[in-house]
């Protein structure tokens, strides 16, 4: 009776007039269209006329010369790194060690626990203003780990930002520190797993090879067994990645995760640069998950990642930021014109960048919530859905979808944003953080993180 009196109560929700484009296994485009919201989920889809009809008393929202399509997801994310913007006081640096050291291995240990929430809010904002509902963090604050991941929960609850978190344990700044992170995931983990609240969940994180000894990932491998979950680990994004696994463990790296059982459905492995196609192949094989970060790896000047053989071969690539922004649809740009001018072939990357956005980081996050279906809209799916200002002036459907997304959607404003059901942005004003006033405070803080810098 209860279950019953509280269904009834569910709000129902129309977005209307739309040009809905559901993405899924089959992407569907349809004109003069319409979704259905019922509390957190999708009740119906199809053309606005039939679902006025049948759900007279649903409150409309009107979605004329607009899409209205699946939040986007962003499966490597550092919201840790946000006090970086402007901040000059980093020695210049030669290469990827060296950036490490110089930038962020300073950085995050100045973190303190006010700062790791505002550091997390900031680009939740940016989050709801372009459309990405769903991310997947990796973060880092050695001197204020204990309740980190917690923090940042707190943060992504306010913002309504479905979040999957970890802390990157690492060896570089001793046992004591290494433990403490191996604490915070394993609790983390725990408590989501015991919650399982379909907005945030835990993955266990180790900042990379070359900086987890032997001793410390046996010591994951073993909670990582005991609570059946997955490790977020930055693999062969540079050279000297490899260059160390290689001298202390005679492997790559990824051979390195597949003899000692990290590869796995529920790993994720931000760049996979530096691999062999025989590692690659290890990944198809295991259902592990790589992840692309061309913006990054660019900035970084690391490297190309080799997607299209990565695909070829089945692995399941996704798509990042690594912190370097919160707007997926820029990554998806910027991947496109990469692959073509690394291979100088104009006949490279149309389909593929876009998929590693629209259709593998919904298979990626789907391992992550407690069942919940993210990234498309489809009947009983999570109404993570935004609206887009786009109004197509070439023929708009299934065939044409990708070039209008390569070479128009990818810049068009997002108007609407609502994750869980939950609006979170409409007609372009945010519902759940004030932006002004965050950002004055965190201008505060942030000018006393950078004076301890
Ligand atoms: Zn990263």
């Amino acid at each position: 009776m209860v279950k019953q009196e509280q269904k009834k109560d569910l709000q129902q929700m129309l977005i209307s007039n739309g040009i809905v484009v559901t993405l899924g296994e089959k992407n569907k485009i349809i004109h003069n269209g319409a979704v259905l919201v019922e509390g957190e989920k999708i009740k119906a889809i199809g053309k606005a006329a039939d679902l006025k009809k049948k759900y007279p008393k649903a409150k409309l929202i009107n979605a004329q010369n607009k899409l209205v399509m699946p939040g986007f997801i962003n499966t490597h994310m550092h919201l840790y790194s946000t006090f970086a913007r402007g901040l000059g006081k980093a020695a210049p640096s030669k290469n990827f060690p060296e950036i490490l050291k110089n930038l962020w291995w300073r950085l995050d240990k100045k973190l303190n626990m006010q700062d790791v929430y505002y550091s997390a809010i900031l680009p939740l904002i940016d989050c709801i203003k372009h459309g990405t509902t769903t991310i997947i963090d990796h973060h880092a604050s050695p001197n204020a780990i204990t309740g980190s991941l917690e923090t940042i929960a707190k943060a992504c609850k306010k913002a309504g930002i479905r979040a999957n978190l970890c802390y990157e344990t690492s060896d570089r700044d001793g046992a004591k520190i290494a433990d403490e992170g191996i604490e915070e995931n394993a609790n983390f983990i725990k408590k989501c797993d015991a919650e399982k609240n379909p907005m945030i969940s835990g993955l266990f994180g180790l900042h990379a090879s070359m900086t987890i000894s032997a001793k410390t990932l046996s010591k994951c491998l073993k909670y990582v067994e005991e609570l059946n979950s997955g490790f977020h680990v930055h693999t062969a994004e540079d050279i000297s990645d490899v260059q160390d696994s290689k001298k202390k463990y005679k492997c790559g790296v990824i051979e390195r995760w597949y003899k000692n059982g990290v590869l796995k459905e529920k790993t994720i492995l931000p760049h996979c640069i530096h691999i062999s196609t025989k590692e690659m192949d290890l990944l198809a094989k295991t259902g592990t998950n790589a992840i692309h970060n061309p913006q990054s790896n660019m900035n970084n000047a690391v490297g190309v990642a080799n997607i299209l053989e990565m695909l070829k071969r089945k692995v399941l690539v996704g798509m990042g930021t690594d912190g370097m922004t919160s707007r997926m649809q820029e990554e998806v740009r910027t991947a496109y014109l990469l692959h073509r001018i690394n291979l100088r072939n104009p006949q490279v990357a149309f389909c593929e960048a876009p998929q590693l956005l629209l259709n593998n980081n919904a298979k990626i996050a789907n391992k992550f919530f407690y069942g919940v279906k993210v990234g498309e809209l489809s009947v009983g799916a999570a109404a993570d859905i935004i609206l887009i200002d786009y109004i197509p002036f070439t023929p708009f459907d299934e065939n044409t979808f990708l070039g209008h997304f390569l070479f128009g959607i990818f810049e068009a404003t997002v108007d609407t944003t609502i994750c869980n059901g939950k609006i979170l942005m409409q007609n372009k004003k945010l519902t759940t953080l004030n932006e002004a006033q965050l950002c004055a405070e965190a201008l505060e803080l942030s000018k006393k993180f950078w004076a301890r810098f």
